[in-house]
């Protein structure tokens, strides 16, 4: 009997959610957007604000803030 996790598909785009970590709390915010994981390193991601859900405050971030999700 074979076990097999189940894997993402080997071909096709791998979307990823992107979600910026709060400064104040260190909660993973869902900026609402998404990306394409191979475009990520391309993509221009400046002067992005967000407000926080967790500690009421407006966060900029930039792109090495980002955690990208599944
Ligand atoms: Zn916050």
């Amino acid at each position: 009997m074979m076990q097999r996790r189940s894997a993402p598909l080997p071909n096709g785009p791998v979307i990823r959610r992107i979600l910026v970590r709060c400064s104040v709390t260190a909660k993973l915010i869902d900026s609402g957007r998404t990306v394409e994981e191979k475009k990520f390193e391309s993509m221009r991601l400046t002067n992005n604000k967000i407000s926080c859900s967790y500690c009421g405050q407006v966060h900029r971030w930039t792109k090495k803030d980002v955690i990208l999700a599944r």
